[in-house]
C-alpha cells in the first residue's frame, strides 16, 4: 500500500483542530463527563464493521465518540487524586514522539530519543537535587518506578549474602525484610508483589502519617539479615515528607538499602524554599517519582532513579545476539526499566523542562502549594468545616462536621459540576482530598472552586 501524506496530513489537522477545541474548553466546561461506561458503550459498542474508513473520517469520528465520555482531568478546577496537566511543550513533543515512531529500548538505532532522554535525566537529578552519576529511567507510572528501584534493591541486598537473584529466583532465596510506612501508598504494595516480596513490614507512623523514627530503630534492631527500608516524600492524604536525614541515616547504620517514593512529593525539592523539608533525601539509594504529575507532560511517565548504575543494570540488563549495544559499554536505555520496546516518553519530559527551565520549575511546584494553602485558607472559613492536615505541600483533607456531611458535601460538589475533588477515608474518617497538581491552576480558579464547595455546603444544609 502506498503511503499517502496527504492522509497523514488531514488526519493530524483534524486532530489538532480537535485537540484545540478540547483545550478551548476546558476553561468553561464542566470538569466531570456527561456520561459513564455504560452510556458510552450502549452509543459506540457495535462489531468492527467490515469495510475501513477515510483515516481523517475516523479521527473526527473518534472525537464525537469521545467527547461525553472525556473528564476535564487538564482542567485548572481538576483537584482529584494527583493528576497534572499538561504544558504546551510537552504536548507538541508527545506529539511528534508519536510522529518519530522511535522504539527507544536502545541508543544505537535512535540516537536522537537515547540523547534526548539522557539529557532529560540529567536535567532531572539537577532540578531534584538528587546525585548526577545516577541512572534515570522512564516509565509507565511512579509504580514501575519504584518497581525498578525495588528490583535493583533487590539485586543489591541478596548480592551482599551472596545470592544471586537472576539465576536463583526468589524461592530459597534468605529472607529480606521490607519495611514500609504505614501509609504507603499502595503501589508500593504493588511493586513488593511483583517483586516476590510479598506484603512489607510496617513502621507506625505519626498524625500526618511520616514514619516514627523511634519505631524504624525498633524494627531495624530486630532485623537480621538483608533488608531494605521504603519511605515517602509526600503523603497522599497530608503531602507529608518523611523525616529524611534521619531516617536514611538510622537504615544505613543497618546496612539497608533505601528507597524513596516521591511519586509526586519529590518535586518539593525543585524549590528552593520547600527543599529543607526534604533534606537529606539525596542520601537514599533509588527514588521513585512521576513526570505525568506534578511536571504536568502527558500521561504516562514515571521515572525511576537509582543512584548506583552497576546495580540497576546487573538487575535489568540482558544481552542477546540481536540486540546491539553501543560500544561504549555504556547502559541502555533497556537496562534501567523493566520494558524493552517502548515509546520516547523522556523527550516530553526535556520539552517540559525546556519550555520552563530551572525558574519556571521553581516557580510552578511553589505555585501549586500556595495554590493548595489559599484554598485551605479559603475553605476553613465555610461553616463547620475543618483541615485536617498540615498544608505542606500540594494536599489538602477536609471535613465537614460527620462523615455523613462530609460525604453528602463531596456528592453535591461532584453533582455540581464546576470543580472536582475527591472523596477518601483518612485516619478513620471520611474526607474531602483536593490535590492541587496541575500549572493553569490560578487565582481565579481558587476563588471560583472556594465558592463552589460552600454552594455544595449550602444545598446539603438545606
Ligand atoms: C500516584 C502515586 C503512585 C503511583 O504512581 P502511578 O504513576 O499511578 O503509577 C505512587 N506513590 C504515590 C505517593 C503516588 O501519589
Amino acid at each position: 500500500m502506498e503511503l499517502d501524506p496527504n492522509d497523514y496530513r488531514q488526519a493530524l489537522e483534524r486532530a489538532s483542530e480537535h485537540a484545540l477545541d478540547w483545550i478551548t474548553s476546558l476553561p468553561e466546561r464542566s470538569v466531570p463527563p456527561e456520561i459513564d461506561v455504560g452510556g458510552l458503550l450502549a452509543a459506540i459498542d457495535r462489531p468492527l464493521p467490515d469495510d475501513g474508513a477515510d483515516p481523517a473520517a475516523v479521527v473526527d469520528e473518534l472525537a464525537t465518540l469521545a467527547e461525553p465520555g472525556l473528564m476535564a482531568m487538564p482542567s485548572g478546577r481538576f483537584f482529584g487524586w494527583v493528576i497534572g496537566g499538561t504544558l504546551p511543550a510537552a504536548m507538541g513533543a508527545d506529539w511528534l514522539v508519536s510522529a518519530w515512531d522511535q522504539n527507544a529500548a536502545m541508543r544505537y538505532p535512535t540516537p536522537a530519543t537515547a540523547a534526548l532522554e539522557q539529557v532529560a535525566g540529567s536535567w532531572l537529578l539537577d532540578v531534584l537535587g538528587l546525585p548526577p552519576e545516577s541512572d534515570v529511567g522512564f516509565t509507565t507510572g511512579a509504580t514501575m518506578a519504584n518497581w525498578t528501584g525495588l528490583a535493583a534493591a533487590r539485586a543489591f541486598v541478596l548480592d551482599a549474602v551472596d545470592w544471586d537473584v537472576n539465576t536463583d529466583g526468589m524461592t530459597g532465596a534468605p529472607r529480606v525484610t521490607v519495611l514500609a510506612g504505614a501509609e504507603r501508598h499502595t503501589s508500593l504494595d504493588l511493586a513488593l508483589r511483583y517483586l516476590g516480596f510479598g506484603a512489607p513490614t510496617l513502621v507506625d507512623a505519626d498524625d500526618q502519617g511520616r514514619i516514627l523514627v523511634d519505631d524504624l530503630r525498633a524494627h531495624l534492631d530486630r532485623v537480621d539479615g538483608p533488608v531494605i527500608v521504603c519511605l515517602q516524600a509526600g503523603n497522599l492524604h497530608s503531602g507529608a515528607f518523611d523525616p529524611m536525614r534521619a531516617a536514611i541515616r538510622l537504615a544505613h547504620e543497618h546496612r539497608a538499602w533505601v528507597h524513596v517514593d516521591g511519586a509526586f512529593g519529590l518535586w518539593a525539592a525543585a524549590s528552593p524554599t520547600l527543599r529543607p523539608a526534604l533534606a537529606g533525601v539525596e542520601d537514599a539509594d533509588s527514588w521513585a517519582t512521576d513526570a505525568h504529575k506534578t511536571l504536568n507532560v502527558p500521561y504516562d511517565c514515571g521515572v525511576a532513579i537509582v543512584s548506583r548504575p552497576s546495580v540497576t543494570r546487573a538487575a535489568l540488563g540482558t544481552q542477546t545476539a540481536y540486540l546491539i549495544r553501543d560500544p561504549a559499554d555504556v547502559s541502555e536505555p533497556f537496562d534501567l526499566v523493566p520494558e524493552m520496546s517502548r515509546r520516547a516518553r523522556g523527550v516530553p519530559v526535556w520539552a517540559a523542562l525546556r519550555q520552563l527551565g530551572r525558574t519556571g520549575v521553581e516557580d510552578l511546584v511553589d505555585r501549586l502549594v500556595r495554590n493548595a494553602r489559599a484554598l485551605a485558607d479559603g475553605l476553613r472559613e465555610l461553616p463547620d468545616v475543618q483541615v485536617v492536615n498540615d498544608v505542606a505541600f500540594t494536599q489538602v483533607c477536609l471535613t465537614f462536621g460527620s462523615d455523613e456531611r462530609t460525604r453528602a458535601v463531596t456528592a453535591r460538589l461532584i453533582d455540581d459540576g464546576a470543580v472536582w475533588m475527591s472523596g477518601s477515608q483518612w485516619r478513620g474518617q471520611a474526607v474531602l482530598r483536593i490535590s492541587v497538581s496541575n500549572w493553569s491552576t490560578d487565582d481565579a480558579d481558587v476563588r471560583f472552586s472556594i465558592e463552589a464547595v460552600r454552594r455544595a455546603v449550602a444545598a446539603v444544609d438545606g
